[in-house]
């Protein structure tokens, strides 16, 4: 992997969750190059090792933890593992996230004849949209209450939230998702204004539509055919394409890098191809 820019991370601690991840695994990757060491977070511990393995292969310093982001006992217990094996944490990104199909609607516009017909508002199962709320809001806040004790008044200190488009404006069937996503956006400015005088910065990403594991199925059929939502979603973004993950890459350097971004606190930057800023008209 090449970086678009060097900064200077050696022998910082940082701690990224779902590292197991699409993102978060090339996150990983790519702070591991800047020289810092690499804590690799995920409920799947063999997706975590594999990354944090190829980060080894490649000269880093890195390791996977085994690590629940709703569980806060286990997440101690994963922190006192890696004050023990790297260090005390300097940099935490919050990455673990997703969806739930439980809490999705099978269509875009209610109509009354879909009643009893397919899945409408009305079948949405709680379970599933507080299983949604719960992995994207407390699955951000529990983490940054266990490693940010790590961080106070520490040089460089920085949180870095996952947050995405639908914060902005939601997006059509996914209700849970869209508005979990909107209190990852609103946390960081929380959390910026909240830890200002004890110098940990906040700021999210909120990246644009990247191909991954859990939105894969919403965009192509199983023939590898295009869906009417992937269609939809290239005609509204003005570079009519997907991202590429490393295009992500360069937002979080600059975020995490103190030199760089000392006096950036608490803002969500779209990294999107211009989707949050078209109209569609
Ligand atoms: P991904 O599914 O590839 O990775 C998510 C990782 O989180 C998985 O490895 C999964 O095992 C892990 N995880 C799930 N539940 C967990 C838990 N309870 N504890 C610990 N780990 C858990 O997804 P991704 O596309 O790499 O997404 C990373 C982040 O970016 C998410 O927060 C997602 O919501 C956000 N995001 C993604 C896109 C996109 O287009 N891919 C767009 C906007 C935002």
């Amino acid at each position: 992997m090449k970086l678009p820019f060097n900064i200077d991370l050696k022998d910082k601690v940082v701690v990224i969750t779902g590292a197991g991840g699409v993102l978060c695994g090339m996150f990983a990757k790519a702070l591991a190059k800047t020289g810092a060491k690499v804590a690799l977070l995920d409920l799947n511990l063999d997706a975590a090792t594999n990354n944090a393995n190829e980060i080894i292969e490649n000269g880093g310093i890195a390791k996977g933890y085994q690590c629940n982001v709703l569980d806060k006992d286990n997440i101690e217990k994963v922190r006192q593992e890696i004050n023990e094996d790297l260090g005390t944490c300097d940099i935490l990104v919050n990455g673990a996230g997703g969806n739930s199909p439980k809490a999705t609607t099978e269509n875009e516009f209610f109509e009354e004849k879909d009643l009893n017909n397919m899945k409408t508002f009305f079948d949405l199962d709680a379970e599933g949209v507080r299983f949604v709320f719960d992995l994207n809001y407390m699955g951000t806040l529990l983490p940054t209450q266990v490693f940010a004790i790590d961080m106070l008044n520490k040089e460089g200190a920085s949180i870095i939230n996952i947050s995405s488009m639908n914060a902005f404006t939601p997006l059509t069937k996914i209700p849970a998702y869209s508005g979990a996503k909107a209190a990852i956006s609103n946390f960081t400015q929380w959390l910026a204004v909240h830890f200002a005088k004890a110098g940990i910065r906040c700021n999210a990403i909120a990246p644009g539509f990247f191909i991954s594991k859990q939105n894969e199925k919403l965009l192509f059929s199983e023939d590898g055919t295009p869906t009417k939502r992937c269609e939809k979603i290239l005609r509204n973004t003005p570079v009519n394409r997907f991202g590429k993950e490393e295009e992500l890459i360069g937002t979080l350097l600059y975020l995490v890098c103190e030199e760089a971004s000392s006096f950036v606190n608490g803002v969500v930057i779209p990294v999107d191809g211009g989707f949050s800023a078209y109209s569609g008209v």
